[in-house]
């Protein structure tokens, strides 16, 4: 209302209007603002798309002097100040991407009192050229965008983002704005205290995009899955489709435009002009869909996609509701849609126990692996999962596929005890390990070329497990898998106990399944 209305709120409502031409603020934008326009510190947490650039652009242009902003994405630096300059924001970049003589020129213009906005890349702000610069000339904020980069265990993490605890230090008055889409409450803690921002205004959005659908679905055959998703769904709207490789990227783009779809590819592999080619056709034209590697999409802002789909198991939630959080920016209804099978959850495992790196890493990217699959197994509502890892309580939304087909669930201990016992017979008895379709052979009783040559018709278990079909058995791998109750190992991705198998085995705790269901079309299931 006009009567609250501040210094702050009248400047930074004309900024609104005459510089970016918009109506109104949006969330907490206007509160973010003042705030910061009146020299507070704030930590915001806002999800992709809610708005974040304007929450330390519009105090920099209502303050005195230059915004510095710190951001590890040096690609996108020259768009975002084109589309500054554009709007005739007094905008610039440092970064090593420049030739000598562009840097002094951008220096000069800030020594000058030319800049509204400089953006800056983390390692930049170590030096001390840099550091001295900032002394001479007058900075009005510091905003630390993609600020979860300082989380240590975080899958952005940037070594160099640990320095900016100097910012405070160094240029105690001025004001610091840190803004993230990742947001899980131990993030949340960790960016605060890194960056000293534990005395700082925190202002939390809700993480909910009511308008995006969630679904995942089993994999059986992916490319027809997807295929028939753009056709009964999505004909002639814009998509992007995630995939893990670069070889499936291609494949999958291959595949779409042989069956009429309007597909490119993109990623880090192409060269630059193609791919530079395929991103503006997605961007400017209408109806293209894109199929990418994760490497698309960081600060890509189209406004109206309407579906996001994997075609692989994101690594972490926040991995999958950042690029998720890709459709529907406009807030009108999208899809976010996961083909989810066997093969996603042993390759994953595999690929954490071949990683480089420390036991803790490695743990942590079994935490994040393991919230992943527990949003694909659960029974519950996608949202409210969704949501409670990022620490927000919601009900069931009615608006994703467990909401909309609840699915069932069915006690699966003997059946768990069954593909147990059978690991544990080849390990004790033959000192053998075999992948999930030898182990589903001996528990249907098939005696295929490959068990006739190891005598497995002879185990005790041939046979055992005859009463379910090899989508279930497939279901309960994986499930089991997921729940840390099997494990996978080497190459070839044998299967072996954990600790926490001698449990079920031994009848101490009761294992509830995901029924299966059978996918749409009602065609045989093949996972590849
Ligand atoms: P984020 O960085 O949080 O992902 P952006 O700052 O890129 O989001 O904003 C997303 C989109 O929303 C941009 O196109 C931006 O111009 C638009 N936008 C932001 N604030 C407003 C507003 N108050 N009114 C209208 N559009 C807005
Ligand atoms: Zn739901």
């Amino acid at each position: 209302t006009l009567t609250d209305a501040t210094p702050e709120t009248s400047a930074a409502l004309e900024v609104l209007h005459r510089v970016f031409g918009y109506d109104s603020f949006r969330g907490e934008q206007q509160q973010i603002i003042e705030h910061v326009a009146g020299g507070g510190d704030a930590l915001v947490l806002m999800p992709t798309g809610g708005g974040k650039s304007l929450c330390y652009q519009i105090p920099a242009l209502v303050r005195r002097g230059t915004g510095v902003v710190v951001s590890p994405l040096i690609a996108l630096m020259q768009d975002q100040v084109d589309a500054l300059t554009a709007l005739g924001v007094r905008a610039g970049f440092l970064n090593s991407t420049q030739g000598i003589d562009e840097r002094r020129t951008v220096e000069q213009l800030f020594l000058a009192g030319e800049l509204d906005l400089l953006y800056l890349a983390p390692e930049r702000l170590r030096t001390e050229g840099t550091q001295r610069l900032l002394d001479q000339g007058e900075v009005s904020l510091f905003a630390i965008d993609e600020a979860h980069c300082v989380a240590q265990w975080g899958h952005d993490f940037r070594p160099d983002y640990l320095a900016l605890s100097m910012l405070h230090e160094r240029w105690p008055a001025v004001p610091r704005i840190a803004l993230t889409a990742t947001a899980t409450p131990a993030t949340h803690a960790e960016i605060a205290t890194r960056l000293g921002l534990e005395d700082a205004r925190h202002f939390v959005a809700s993480f909910d995009r009511p308008n995006i659908q969630y679904r995942i679905a089993g994999k059986n055959n992916p490319l027809k899955q997807l295929l028939d998703l753009i056709r009964t769904e999505h004909e002639g709207d814009a998509g992007v489709v995630y995939c893990l490789s670069r070889s499936s990227v291609e494949k999958t783009a291959a595949f779409l435009a042989e069956h009429g779809i309007d597909a490119v590819g993109y990623h880090a592999g192409m060269d630059a002009a193609t791919r530079a080619a395929n991103q503006s056709r997605f961007l400017r034209e209408e109806g293209v869909v894109v199929v990418a590697t994760i490497a698309f999409g960081m600060g890509i802002d189209k406004p109206d996609v309407r579906f996001v789909a994997h075609l692989d198991l994101p690594k972490s939630l926040e991995g999958y509701y950042q690029e998720t959080g890709r459709a529907g920016r406009d807030g009108e209804p999208a899809t976010a849609w996961l083909a989810y099978g066997l093969q996603d959850v042993v390759q994953q495992r595999k690929m954490i126990e071949g990683s480089e790196g420390s036991d803790a890493h490695r743990r942590s990217l079994t935490a994040h692996l393991d919230a992943m699959l527990a949003l694909c197994e659960t029974v519950d509502c996608r949202r409210v999962r969704l949501l409670a890892y990022f620490g927000q309580e919601s009900g069931p939304c009615g608006n994703c596929d467990t909401c909309l087909t609840p699915a069932e669930s069915w006690d699966g201990t003997v059946a768990a005890q069954k593909l147990l016992s059978t690991v544990w017979r080849l390990a004790r008895e033959r000192r053998q390990k075999f992948g999930a379709g030898q182990i589903i052979d001996i528990l249907q009783g098939k005696k295929t070329a490959k068990v006739i040559q190891f005598d497995h018709d002879q185990l005790s278990v041939f046979g055992v497990g005859a009463d379910l079909g090899t989508a279930e058995w497939r279901g309960v791998v994986r499930q089991l898998l997921a729940l840390g109750l099997l494990a996978v190992e080497g190459e070839y991705g044998t299967l072996v106990l954990t600790e926490a198998s001698g449990e079920v085995l031994g009848g101490r705790r009761t294992v509830l399944l995901r029924k299966e269901k059978a996918p749409a079309g009602g065609q045989a299931r093949k996972e590849s």
